[in-house]
Order: structure tokens, then sequence, then C-alpha cells
């Protein structure tokens, strides 16, 4: 609870922002309906349209559409329970990895590439999945990729990466930037640690799949804009230097733990235009709007919400709905 207190006078720098708010809900709504803008003339060798369609799969996920070309950031669909968000009972490490292959296969659609910030199984826990019955390429840690090779993915289609590779897929371009995972009350995290080899046996429960270390991706349309995709809620500042994405996908802080989150950021990033708040919800119960908050967190969304305007007021922010489709141009 005081955690709370504390947070906000650190996060609210600057008084005022709240009149930003109309016009911010307005915006966003406007990013999921504004009218197609035409092609630019011109742009012929990327069939991009020079925008990407973005529907969010809960958590930090999302199925991003780059004309004909199709990608996933650490999709997580099934969203089975460990108990962290079940009253009155108690997390369970040993929770088995379980996929609802129905749903995961209707909502995944047909990747070519998946993007994975970290091996936790609330990112990496239907990609093995997706990768093997899709024929997907995993670009991830190390670690991710060695457990994707444990859960038969093929060799052909893992690539590790540890960040500052810029790699090109035709339409778009994917830079890899090396970043850090969100700190619990005790300054550390689930499951720490990596897989620096192939494990012997499948991984088999949630402990099995290690945090592994963990990226940043920026996605860059080809005659579009540039997405900043987080999967976890800290940062390597210097790293950020000179990306200015247009539109932020901003992981949500669980916690206090790492300083002045918020305007670090949001100064790193060179204030994108466009920031769109993830990793705020319940993500142990059905894809269904509305997605209801984890509110074991620090700050509700609409709390980070404002924290952002108030380091940036220009900056739209969405609270986005799942399977909704936001087009950034
Ligand atoms: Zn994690
Ligand atoms: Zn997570």
């Amino acid at each position: 609870m005081s955690e709370n207190g504390f947070n906000r006078r650190g996060f609210l720098r600057a008084a005022g922002a709240g009149t930003a708010l109309a016009s911010v809900l307005g915006a966003g709504a406007s990013a999921a309906h504004a009218a197609p803008a035409p092609a630019p003339a011109g742009t012929a060798g990327s069939g991009s349209g020079g925008r990407a369609v973005c529907d969010w799969l809960g958590t930090s996920g999302w199925r991003v559409r780059i004309g004909s070309a199709q990608l996933l950031v650490d999709p997580y669909i099934t969203r089975f329970p460990t108990g962290l968000f079940q009253e009155g009972e108690e997390f369970d490490s040993k929770t088995s990895l379980t996929v609802d292959a129905a749903t995961v296969d209707r909502i995944a659609g047909d990747p070519g590439v998946v993007l994975v910030t970290h091996s936790h199984w609330d990112h990496f826990g239907d990609v093995p999945h997706i990768a093997t019955t899709t024929g997907a390429r995993v670009v991830g840690t190390a670690t991710t990729c060695n457990l994707a090779l444990a859960m038969d993915v093929p060799t052909s289609k893992v690539s590790p990466v540890k960040g500052g590779e810029v790699l090109d897929f035709g339409d778009y371009t994917v830079e890899v930037v090396g970043s850090l995972h969100s700190r619990n009350p005790n300054y550390s995290m689930a499951f720490p640690g990596v897989r620096l080899e192939r494990p012997a046996t499948r991984p088999a429960t949630i402990a099995d799949l290690p945090e592994g270390d963990t990226l940043a991706f920026q996605v860059t349309v080809g005659n579009g804009p540039s997405l900043f995709f987080m999967g976890a809620s800290d940062f390597v500042e210097r790293n950020l230097e000179g990306l200015a994405p247009d539109v932020a996908m901003l992981a949500a802080p669980s916690t206090t733990r790492t300083h002045e989150y918020v305007p670090r950021l949001m100064e790193a990033l060179d204030k994108p235009r466009k920031v769109v708040l993830v990793h705020w919800d319940n993500f142990e119960v059905p894809l269904e709007n509305p997605p209801k908050p984890d509110t074991t967190m620090a700050f509700t969304p609409q709390e980070l919400a404002d924290a952002v305007r108030a380091v940036s007021p220009q900056t739209e922010v969405v609270i986005p709905e799942y399977l909704t489709s936001y087009t950034f141009r």
C-alpha cells in the first residue's frame, strides 16, 4: 500500500497532465479505427503499405501484420492457472506446462517469425507448439533457443540473438535490444538462470523455463513506423539510445523496485508519439474483453498512463483490449 503512495510521488513529476486524458483516449480509439491512409506513391518494393496492424494477445503478446507478413511477439494464449491470481491459492512452481492447442491455433494464425523477449512460461510457453505446427522461426536468447530445441523445434528454425543484431525480413527489420527483466519485491525475479545447452529432457513445468536473460525488439516497417516491443519492465538505459521509436509497447512494472521507471524509459526512448501499455492484465483467465487487471501490481493501467503523460504530454497512451486491431503508420 505504502508503495503506491511512494510510487505516485516518484512517477508524477509534472502536474496538469490530466487535461490530456480525453484527447488521449480519443487518440487510442482512433488508432484502431482511423480511416486507412493511402499507401504513399513510389513505395513499390515494400508490400507493407507503410503500416503495421497489431492485435494484443494479453501479457506482452502481439500478433503483428505487415503487408502479407505476420509475426508474433511473446504469444501466450493458453493462460493456464498457476495460483498467481487465484484468491486463497499459492503460486505452484511445479505447475505443468500445457497448451490449449485449439485456441492457440485459432489465434496465432500463420506467423513467419516469433520474437521471444525471454523464456518464462507467460512469454514462451506456447512458442514451441506454434513453431512446430506452423514452421515459424523462433528468435530469442540462447536459453530460449535451447529450450525450443528441447521441445522439438528444429535447429534450422531457431535463431539465437544477443542484442545489437538488425535482422532483415523483407517488409520489415527487427533490431534486437539487450534488455532486463522486471524486479519483484526482493529485487529479484521468478526462475532466474540460463540454459546454455539444450536440456537433456523436455521441459515439463513452469520452473523448467528460466528467464534466460531478456531482450526487447524494435520492429521497423519498410516506409512505415518503428515499433518497440518490451516483455518485462526493466531496461538498459544506454541500449535504448537512438532507437526513438514511433510507437512503444511498454511493460507495466509490478513493483517500485526499478528507479523512476517511466520517466527514465520515456526519456531514453525520446518520448514516442504513441505508447501502448502491456503486461498489466491477469494472464490466467481466457482472452475475453474487458481484460482483468492484475490487482497485485503497484499501479493501475490508468495510473501508468498518467505517469507517461506527465513525462510526455504529447504522447498518446493506449490501454489496449484483447484481439483488437491497432493500426500504426
Ligand atoms: Zn518474466
Ligand atoms: Zn511476464
